[in-house]
């Protein structure tokens, strides 16, 4: 991994000095409860080996700059500007650059929890290990990193849920993509050996040990590199269907019903609304029953949840795509425990659990299924429960 050698490199050349330090924050696979944080329900993820670095130090003057290896150009703009330029006005764009939007949200969700704001300017250059759209959340480690550059910098003294909560602001008020907190609370609480339950409606959160590697299990990313971005369409559209139907349910969000209440919205919903509906109800038991089976027997017990998850996005809140379908269809032919879609949908990868001595083959399984339908080759690769922010250099 060199991303960290690369955002020293970026931040040489952009100033022509050492930066104070570099801090990192991981990206994040979910387990299970897709769809289900803005709705105030139920996810499992856990933090991933990549994450993205921010080489960052102290100006003597009031601008902020940053800079990606991702991006062209650089962006800078005084402290001062963050608060003309966000919140970004609903439906528009923002007016910098769309990538930078992210690292400037942060510093302007920060700057906004000193009423004095007396910050100064900072120069950060940001590398990344963490795929880019692939549904990985290369957003909520971009925004970790920074966050956790700035919160020092700064000697804003705050804790892992409020660095979760000014990615979130930076995502939904400036970027414009309206997410849920799952993400960046999977990067910040991330730790070495346990998935996060989180309830994202109390943000009540509990570390689950996964259990995977004592059972002799790997988790398999299948990267199908079709790229997929929150701030369009699709994903807009799911959230004003769920909040629609919990409407007609007379309820504040989906978290509010069970699995006993879906005749009921069967009978007062349009058939698509009533799927939307139905995956995000059947969803949260499906958090919840694999949280009670990896507590009760261990990982082996959850393959089935995983593959009724899958089953519930592709035909239910139909955000699967060709690439991901045929990933976990060929992961189970090749004898994965289980499988399915992770992460917003539209694009980006799946997830496989499988049996160590299995790896090889199933990977082996799903590039051929690949290239025999003509798809670009996806990356394959294994991930293990990782930590959370943390200051590398
Ligand atoms: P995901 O989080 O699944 O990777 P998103 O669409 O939520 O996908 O976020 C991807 C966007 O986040 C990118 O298009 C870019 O704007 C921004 N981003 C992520 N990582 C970086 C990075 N290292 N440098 C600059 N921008 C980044
Ligand atoms: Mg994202």
């Amino acid at each position: 991994m060199t991303a960290l050698h690369d955002a020293r490199g970026l931040f040489a050349d952009l100033t022509d000095r050492e930066p104070d330090g570099v801090w990192s924050a991981p990206g994040r696979v979910n387990l299970i409860g897709e769809h289900t944080d803005y709705n105030e329900g139920f996810v499992l993820p856990f933090a991933i080996p990549h994450r993205t670095f921010a080489a960052a130090a102290a100006r003597d003057d009031d601008r902020i700059r940053v800079a990606s290896t991702f991006a062209e150009q650089p962006v800078e703009v005084s402290l001062r500007d963050l608060e003309t330029l966000f919140p970004t006005a609903s439906g528009s764009a923002p007016a910098v650059p769309e990538w930078s939007a992210y690292p400037l949200g942060v510093a302007w969700a920060l700057r906004a929890l000193r009423a004095d704001r007396t910050m100064f300017g900072v120069d950060i250059a940001i590398a990344s290990d963490v795929p880019v759209g692939a549904g990985l959340s290369s957003s909520a480690a971009i925004e970790g990193a920074v966050a956790a550059a700035l919160a020092e910098l700064w000697a804003l003294g705050i804790d892992p849920v409020t660095l979760a909560q000014a990615g979130r602001r930076a995502e939904n008020e400036a970027v414009g993509a309206p997410t849920g907190i799952m993400d960046q609370m999977a990067s910040t609480l991330g730790r070495a050996d346990a998935a996060t339950f989180l309830d994202c409606r109390t943000l009540e959160t509990r570390s689950i040990p996964t259990g995977f590697e004592a059972a002799g299990l790997e988790l398999l990313v299948i990267d199908t590199r079709v790229k997929h971005a929150h701030s369009t369409g699709g994903y807009r559209e799911r959230r004003e269907a769920c909040e629609r139907g919990a409407g007609l349910l007379g309820i504040r969000s989906l978290r509010d019903a069970t699995t006993a209440d879906l005749p009921r919205a069967a009978a007062l919903m349009d058939d698509t609304t009533f799927r939307r509906v139905r995956h995000v109800i059947t969803e949260n038991q499906r958090v919840l029953d694999t949280v009670a089976v990896l507590e009760a027997e261990g990982p082996h017990g959850i393959g089935q949840l995983l593959v009724a998850s899958h089953a519930s996005m592709r035909d239910d809140f139909e955000i699967s795509v060709a690439e991901l379908d045929a990933a976990v269809d060929a992961a189970l032919a090749a004898g994965a425990i289980g499988a399915r879609m992770t992460g917003g949908g539209f694009g980006g990868a799946a997830i496989a659990l499988v049996e160590r001595t299995q790896v090889a083959a199933v990977a082996d399984a799903v590039e051929r299924v690949f290239v025999d339908a003509g798809f670009t080759a996806p990356h394959i690769f294994t991930v293990t429960p990782s930590e959370g922010p943390r200051r590398d250099v």
